[in-house]
């Protein structure tokens, strides 16, 4: 009997459940691999939404989640901290750049956005200005799904333009990839100056606003030009953090700091719902002060979870002892040299690679329930939306895992382009 309860109980995510296909259902997984119940095991394109860089049921992780769930899985965090939080922030605080020291925790990506954009709100509050109520993002960005984040990401294509009407009006520009535009954000950011609290983006790659990469000179020019204008930049790498862009953090290919900086899903290896807004000390200070008004009024109830933080704290310790970094450069040069034949097909419109991030644009949106029943039919997971296809597996996937999802998707192409 499949395991589907859509049409009764169960309410799934971006999916019009009247015609969509039934959802599959996964028994185990194991390294790169998703097991069904069914007996298939498929090949993780996509490594859980981008979250699980060192494979699944990593030893180390689920050891250090399972010691401390012994040992104390919840406490609350108001009044109380513990060590598996305090060390998290410490050891981020060193990982990270410059002085983006100051961490706060809370529990998906979404909500890190959502505090980024308070703290920058009240930063400004707390130092006695205001009318600073807007944030410029860049057009093809995604932040998030809660109101805040969905009123920063792209305005006209994004997922949440529907709700244009309840949301706050934000500024939005084009990433300055030319001179012209460069202008354009410069003019855009002193006309607004007054009114602009921050400045967001995506670092390296606009996500699911369809995998589009830009060169890190892109971000260091907005990085200069919100400097220039006196604004906090917000960098979002919720999902290039942790190896992803082939280096720690993707800010670190353009020697930036920014003044917020955003993490979530490889946090804790993709086992466990944690997040964190990390923010410099110049930010942080404005909300050092006698007045209790000018306390960050957040507080998830399960922010800094502690099996969260185990994890967290585990899956950094494998980035010391393994080697990712190394790892996700040579899956770059096996999806370069995969993918980029697919170039000559006709119908593909591009295809790009950074990290361990390789897509396949379509230059007409393909069918996209028979390209996914096809490269389930070679036993991949792969999760096409637009008109893009694309895979950002384990970390850690092995070469033969590697090779089957490359073949898959080339073979898909090749038939749908
Ligand atoms: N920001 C970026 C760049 C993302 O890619 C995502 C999720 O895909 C989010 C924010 C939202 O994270 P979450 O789904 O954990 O709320």
């Amino acid at each position: 009997m499949a395991l589907d309860s859509s049409r009764t109980h169960l309410w799934r995510p971006y999916t019009q459940m009247r015609v969509a296909a039934p959802p599959l259902e996964a028994v185990a997984t194991h390294g790169s691999r998703v097991v069904l119940a069914d007996g298939r095991e498929l090949v993780d394109g996509i490594a859980s939404w981008w979250t699980a860089v060192h494979g699944y049921n990593h030893p180390h992780i689920a050891g250090a989640v399972a010691d401390q769930l012994a040992r104390m899985p919840h406490v609350m965090f108001g009044g109380l901290t513990h060590a598996p939080a305090e060390r998290l922030a410490a050891r981020l605080a060193a990982l990270l750049p410059g002085d983006l020291d100051h961490v706060f925790l809370s529990d998906s990506g979404s909500v890190a956005v959502e505090v980024a954009l308070k703290m920058a709100a009240q930063m400004w509050l707390n130092r006695g200005v205001s009318g600073r109520t807007k944030v410029l993002s860049f057009r093809g960005g995604y932040h998030g799904d809660t109101m805040g984040a969905m009123s920063v990401c792209d305005p006209e294509e994004g997922m949440h333009r529907r709700f244009g009407a309840y949301l706050p009006t934000q500024l939005f520009c084009d990433l300055p990839r030319t001179r012209v535009q460069t202008e354009a954000l410069d003019a855009a950011l002193a006309a607004h100056r007054e009114t602009l609290a921050a400045v967001i983006i995506e670092p390296l790659v606009q996500g699911a606003g369809g995998m589009r990469t830009h060169p890190p000179e892109v971000l260091a020019t907005v990085a200069r030009l919100a400097r220039a204008h006196g604004l906090p930049l917000i960098a979002d790498e919720i999902f290039t953090g942790f190896g992803r862009t082939g280096t720690l953090f993707a800010c670190g290919q353009a020697g930036i700091v920014p003044d917020i900086l955003c993490l979530s899903k490889a946090l804790t290896g993709g086992t466990m719902a944690l997040a964190a807004t990390i923010a410099r000390t110049e930010v942080f200070e404005a909300f050092w002060s006698d007045d209790p008004a000018a306390a960050l009024m957040h507080g998830p109830t399960f922010m800094a979870n502690p099996l969260a933080c185990a994890a967290a704290n585990a899956s950094l310790d494998l980035f010391e002892t393994e080697p990712r970094l190394d790892q996700a450069r040579a899956i770059e040069a096996r999806l370069r040299d995969g993918l980029s034949p697919l170039r000559q097909v006709p119908g593909v419109a591009e295809v790009r690679v950074l990290g361990a991030i390789g897509a396949v644009q379509f230059a007409r949106p393909p069918e996209l329930a028979l390209l996914k029943a096809r490269l389930l039919d070679r036993g991949v997971w792969v999760r096409p939306f637009g008109d893009i296809v694309y895979l950002t597996p384990a970390l850690t996937i092995p070469g033969a895992d590697l090779d089957r999802l490359i073949d898959a998707v080339a073979a898909v192409v090749t038939e749908q382009a």
